[in-house]
């Protein structure tokens, strides 16, 4: 048995990219269609963040999807939701939508924004196994107040959507990737260790300010540059049983994902993600015959 626990390194960081989504939505995407299977179970994380309605209130019309997760995180303004079952809904600054859409969800999402016209969320896609991508759709919609809020003594407020810090549970719960989805504030000056499992994908997206992601105080020393990763980084971390982030004149808020790899061929096209080219082209004849949706009502007129 190996008893070594070992902090992850990181393995590399980059950059979220420009992109236009949807009906014609200006976003920023973290990763996507080209970094498959980097992130198994993850397949795309976006993040959209504006003032000006322009940028987003094209939003995204009816599409369908099947054989995924989407996991929508507002942090301000609201997105209308409605979709093939005859859901309605809000997703409004604090919320977060997990979406299984199993064997298939026709749904609409459009940012609306706050009286300012501000909107800032993210969308994260996390892929289910072949066992799982035909099951019925099922929603776990969490409002603001129904996450919980940890302050840990080392001065770290951690909103947890799902997994497990210290004793508390977050709300989001039997996902069958077994994801952890936290939201960590770190005041300047700080030091946070979080376990994870061996053998799950973490990664860090890094929302507001400047942190350290890897190893403990020494890598302060190590220089001001050496891995300080700001707003837009995503930081995909090497296997270990924990991550130690660290910050130093400035604070930091960033997302921490983690989730267990799949392992399974990807078949990718838009909205859609199974195994095999031939359950992609089911899923779009199906689409085109009016029998995608395999539970619940009909593409509403
Ligand atoms: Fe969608």
């Amino acid at each position: 048995m190996n008893t070594t626990a070992i902090v992850r390194p990181v393995e590399t960081t980059w950059r979220a990219k420009p992109t236009l989504e949807g009906a014609g939505v200006r976003l920023e995407r973290a990763f996507g269609f080209s970094e498959v299977p980097r992130l198994d179970p993850f397949l795309l994380l976006d993040t959209f963040h504006s003032a000006n309605p322009e940028d987003y209130r094209k939003g995204f019309p009816w599409h369908p999807h099947r054989g995924i997760e989407t996991i929508t995180y507002v942090l301000d303004g609201d997105v209308e939701h409605g979709d093939s079952l005859g859901n309605r809904g809000l997703i409004s600054a604090g919320d977060v939508q997990w979406m299984t859409a199993g064997s298939g969800i026709i749904h609409q999402e459009m940012p609306k924004g706050n009286r300012l016209g501000e909107m800032w969320g993210f969308q994260l896609w996390s892929n289910l196994p072949a066992r799982s991508k035909m099951m019925d759709p099922r929603y776990q919609e969490l409002k603001q107040a129904e996450i919980p809020v940890v302050k840990t003594p080392e001065g770290a407020s951690v909103r947890v959507v799902a997994g497990t810090l210290g004793d508390v549970e977050g709300p989001v719960r039997e996902i069958v990737t077994d994801p952890e989805f936290l939201d960590v504030s770190l005041p300047a000056g700080a030091t946070w260790s979080h376990p994870v499992k061996r053998g799950h994908t973490v990664f860090a997206f890094v929302v507001e300010g400047t942190g350290h992601f890897e190893g403990g105080r020494d890598a302060l020393e190590r220089g001001p540059a050496t891995l300080a990763s700001s707003a837009g980084t995503l930081v995909l971390y090497a296997q270990g049983d924990s991550v130690t982030v660290v910050t130093d004149k400035q604070p930091v808020r960033f997302l921490l994902v983690a989730g267990k790899p799949l392992g399974e061929p990807v078949a990718w096209y838009g909205p859609v993600v199974m195994n095999t080219q031939e359950e992609l082209r089911t899923a779009f004849r199906e689409f085109e015959a009016g029998t995608f949706v395999k539970r619940g009502q009909s593409r509403p007129a």
